[in-house]
């Protein structure tokens, strides 16, 4: 339940649940199938909860070596661990509850879509250091049902930042993928960093859409269903200038509404994995 991770920004991951029925069309971790039988395909069609998450997170949390114990841990990295069945079974606050018994000194940092994540504020804020995350990808909840089939709306997600912010929590926003027709509609990226700073945050992750092959031909079939010149927009995002044009757009964007871009870059998974996935 704590495994290793190469992510940047964090050393540990937890995921309570394999499968997350948000069903976002862009989803990398469609491969997570894999461990359950299940094609890429089918992601967002099924999940399996680790039903005795807490107890074995417990477990491998009291086995961390002392000097891991300042460790970032995210949760989650391939699921959402704020889902709708999150409210039954209660794992992600079960493990926020873990380490807050266990006075865990190092940073915590959950990352969601949903506004579900408010239920912990109460375990969030007795943690020693803790970060949370909302993911937005557009300020047009229309936009948001086409890629993020089943996530909550944007609207929704951008009133969870504001109220985490209310509350006192230190947060960000992942702004990823960056959708590819913001780099004919600046207007739209920029409405959407405004809408971020307005709700009290600062930070923000930014992150390019995911082109690898398995990720494509799941969006695919959507794409082919929209209007012909969004299908032109998202060939133009396999290519390098496509990628180099939209990152200058968003270190404007940053500078102008007083954002700080964690990682002083614009995260590019096609870059990365060319360069052996260790950037
Ligand atoms: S919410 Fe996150 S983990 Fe779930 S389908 Fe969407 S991108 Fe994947």
């Amino acid at each position: 339940m704590l495994v290793p991770s190469k992510l940047p920004a964090s050393d540990y991951v937890v995921n309570p649940y394999t499968g997350c029925s948000f069903a976002c069309a862009y989803c990398y971790a469609s491969f997570m199938g894999r461990f359950v039988g299940e094609p890429m395909e089918a992601w967002g069609s099924y999940l399996s909860v680790k039903v005795n998450a807490v107890d074995v997170f417990r477990r491998d949390l009291r086995r961390l070596p002392l000097h891991r114990r300042h460790s970032t841990i995210l949760l989650s990295s391939v699921t959402d661990a704020w889902q709708g069945v999150e409210k039954k079974y209660q794992l992600a606050r079960g493990v926020l509850e873990t380490l807050r018994d266990e006075r865990y000194p190092g940073l915590v940092s959950m990352l969601t879509k949903s506004p579900l994540v408010l239920r912990d504020v109460d375990v969030i804020a007795a943690l020693d250091r803790k970060e949370v995350g909302i993911t937005l990808t557009t300020t047009d909840d229309t936009i948001g049902r086409f890629m993020e089939v089943h996530a909550p709306r944007a609207s929704d997600r951008l009133k969870a930042l504001a109220d985490l912010n209310a509350a006192g929590i230190p947060t960000y926003a992942f702004v990823g993928p960056l959708f590819p027709h913001y780099r004919y509609r600046r207007d739209l990226l920029e409405d959407l960093f405004r809408r971020i700073r307005e709700s009290g945050t600062r930070s923000l992750f930014v992150e390019h859409l995911n082109t690898s092959s398995y990720i494509l031909k799941r969006i695919q079939p959507l794409v082919d269903q929209a209007d012909p010149g969004v299908k032109v927009v998202y060939q133009s995002a396999r290519t390098e200038d496509h990628r180099r044009a939209l990152s200058e757009m968003v270190r404007e964007l940053v500078e102008k509404h007083g954002l700080d871009l964690r990682l002083e870059r614009v995260i590019d998974h096609n870059l990365d994995k060319k360069h052996g996935g260790r950037r």
